[in-house]
């Protein structure tokens, strides 16, 4: 459980003055990293406790980050994967900010989101599917590695809450006849290309906005490209683009940008509070 974050006066007087600029926002789009994940107990790859500081995250992260890797040590790279990556991320569940989003939408304010996560908790808090662009893939889907046949692996719907799927503990092995390579997650690994119709609709979901549309820009470092270019673009269309980060980033420098300085999970749901506020007050 995180700790109890204050407010200080200043960001509650940005939150205030930011929240009516996305009250009365056209459109709303978020581009989120592995800090929106954080405080969902996931590691991030950056940043303040980043998982890559020590020796063995980045040794680990040779094998089963690179499509080499896979394909020259596919059981070394299923174990290192379990072990580094997916059992760590596994009991996690969505935290306010990934609700705070979805609580935007409901309220009918749609939010395209744009995430380099591929932990798929924005869909798991609520976040419409087609409306979230997986640019990084996810782990939640796999793929031979040779002949690219889909996988996927059952979530235990008796289990409460519902946590990812279990995954085989022994590297499973495509069953399409005449197949037989091993199966790899079917996520963006480092020297790949970004799957390009999800990367086009994550375009376009930049470049639809203007001037008093708005781009929540959560958690990431802003150093993974060609991802972090997305929110350049959306800036130079004349959006807002309000980030929530614990550490300044090099988006300080894009024009209309405001900075929320702290744990995303509890700043973004009181920003999002106060601006569906103010739009209440709009309306009655
Ligand atoms: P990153 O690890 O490079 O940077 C994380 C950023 O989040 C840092 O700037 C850090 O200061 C910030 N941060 C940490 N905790 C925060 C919090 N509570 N609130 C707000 N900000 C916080 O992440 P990245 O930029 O997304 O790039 C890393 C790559 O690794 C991406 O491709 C991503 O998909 C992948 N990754 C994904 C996950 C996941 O799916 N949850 C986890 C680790 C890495």
């Amino acid at each position: 459980m995180a700790s109890k974050f204050t407010i200080s006066e200043d960001l509650a007087s940005l939150i205030h003055s930011s929240a009516k600029i996305l009250a009365a926002a056209g459109k709303v789009a978020a581009f989120t990293g592995a800090g929106m994940s954080a405080e969902s107990g996931i590691g991030t790859f950056r940043g303040q406790g980043g998982l890559w500081k020590g020796i063995v995250g980045p040794v680990a992260l040779t094998v089963f980050g690179t499509p080499v890797g896979w394909r020259l040590m596919p059981v070394v790279s299923w174990k290192a994967y379990l072990s580094h990556f997916y059992d760590p991320m596994k009991p996690a569940l969505p935290n306010p900010g990934h609700r705070a989003l979805a609580t935007l939408a409901e309220a009918g304010v749609p939010v395209k989101i744009v995430t380099q996560n591929v932990d798929g908790l924005h869909q798991r808090a609520g976040s419409d599917p087609s409306g979230v662009y997986e640019v990084h893939g996810t782990v939640l889907k796999y793929k031979c590695n040779h002949n690219g046949h889909r996988y996927e692996f059952p979530v235990d719907q008796a289990a409460d809450p519902q946590v990812m799927p279990d995954l085989p503990r022994s590297p499973p092995v495509c069953s399409v006849p005449g197949c037989g390579y091993y199966i790899r997650p079917d996520c963006v690994l480092f020297t790949e290309n970004l799957p390009g119709g999800t990367w086009a609709r994550a375009e376009d979901a930049m470049t639809e906005l203007g001037p008093g549309d708005v781009l929540l820009v959560v958690g990431t470092s802003s150093t993974v490209q060609p991802a972090a270019s997305l929110p350049v673009a959306a800036a130079a269309k004349g959006a807002h683009v309000f980030e929530f980060n614990l550490e300044e980033t090099s988006f300080g420098s894009l024009p209309n940008h405001a900075f929320f300085q702290g744990p995303a999970g509890q700043i973004l749901p009181a920003l999002v509070e106060e601006a569906l506020r103010i739009r209440g007050e709009g309306r009655s």
